[in-house]
């Protein structure tokens, strides 16, 4: 069987007996990888603390296709992301987005602009000013790469621009905002007209959904001269969790963890 050489990320560990681990790794090259570590938890290891959470290296394997488990050879550290780790925050918001390239991502589907997008999110949650901004920025990036991209622009129905108007609410004021109406189910904004195809959709400002589609197609380092309100944080988040959620059909443990230790 042929060795293989490819760039990787430890996406997920998970113990095996007392000393093996099966580690989930993200490539460019052959999408997600399943591999047994045998006695990685021995200090006798060459693999012991290169496995870790995040680490980024270069990864060397026997690939058979069509099987759950490859067989790892070795495993060359690049990068392991130490200010990640030094920060509560960072490190799990890191495991949030490991943990979501494993619920979406398929094995054996190559996707190099994955790969980057994971590890341009690690280098930058290193010192980024605003970590939730950068979550949002990896969420709707990672949609579209994915293919889920959420439509922003036209209505998901009947591709007419959709206008905002004012939010259906017994509180409508004359200086309420006027709203946009977002469908998880259908994949994206729906305008007036097609407003009754989904009566669960969100509302989400023109504000919001505008800062969406520039972080969508924004660099990384641009990010720290963005600015988001507190509203915009919160319509972001909840889209795009929901989003996510319909999409992975389960609810993704760190995020819960985010939600009730970090965001308050
Ligand atoms: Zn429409």
């Amino acid at each position: 069987m042929p060795a293989q050489k490819t760039h990787a990320i430890v996406i997920r560990a998970f113990p095996l007996r007392e000393t093996h681990k099966i580690i989930t790794f993200y490539t460019p090259d052959f999408g997600k990888i399943k591999a047994v570590a045998y006695g990685v938890k021995s200090p006798k290891s060459k693999l012991s603390g290169r496995l870790e959470l995040l680490n980024h290296g270069m990864l060397l394997f026997t690939y058979r296709e069509n099987r759950d488990l490859q067989s790892l050879t070795g495993f060359d550290l690049i990068e392991g992301f130490d200010g990640i780790r030094a920060d509560f925050a960072r490190i799990t918001y890191g495991c949030y987005f490991a943990e979501l390239v494993d619920a979406i991502a398929l094995e054996g589907d190559a996707n190099p602009e994955i790969f980057e997008l994971l590890r341009n999110t690690y280098q930058f949650l290193v010192d980024t000013d605003d970590v939730p901004l950068l979550a949002r920025v990896f969420e709707i990036k990672f949609l579209d790469f994915a293919g889920y991209a959420p439509q922003l622009s036209q209505c998901a129905h009947c591709g007419s621009v959709p206008t905002p108007g004012p939010a259906k609410t017994s509180q409508v004021t004359p200086t309420s905002p006027l709203v946009m109406r977002f469908s998880v189910q259908h994949g994206g904004l729906l305008c007036a007209k097609c407003q009754h195809r989904d009566t669960s959709a969100f509302t989400i400002t023109p504000g919001s959904c505008e800062l969406l589609k520039t972080l969508r197609k924004s660099e990384f380092n641009k990010l720290n001269r963005m600015r988001a309100s507190k509203r915009n944080h919160i319509e972001m988040k909840l889209m795009l969790s929901s989003f996510i959620q319909y999409h992975t059909e389960r609810s993704l443990k760190s995020l819960k963890f985010i939600e009730s230790v970090l965001e308050i």
